[in-house]
């Protein structure tokens, strides 16, 4: 599984980078980036869920590998 956000539609809300700072960081412009290329550890599925669905811009997705 992979996450990643849209730059188009994120509006640096934080909320996914606060639900889960292990896949989320926010840079200096208020963007939120996928760690790790996007890559979802095992274990980190829900918590990647969690964040698609609490995203108010739906700027993150979602691929399985
Ligand atoms: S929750 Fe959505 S809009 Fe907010 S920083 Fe994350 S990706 Fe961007």
């Amino acid at each position: 599984m992979r996450v990643q956000v849209d730059p188009a539609r994120c509006q640096g809300h934080n909320r996914c980078a606060t639900l889960a700072p292990e896949l989320f960081e926010v840079d200096d412009y208020g963007l939120a980036h996928a760690l790790n290329g996007g890559v979802v550890l095992p274990g980190m599925e829900d918590k990647a869920r969690l964040c698609v669905d609490n995203c108010p811009e739906f700027a993150i997705s979602i691929a399985e590998d």
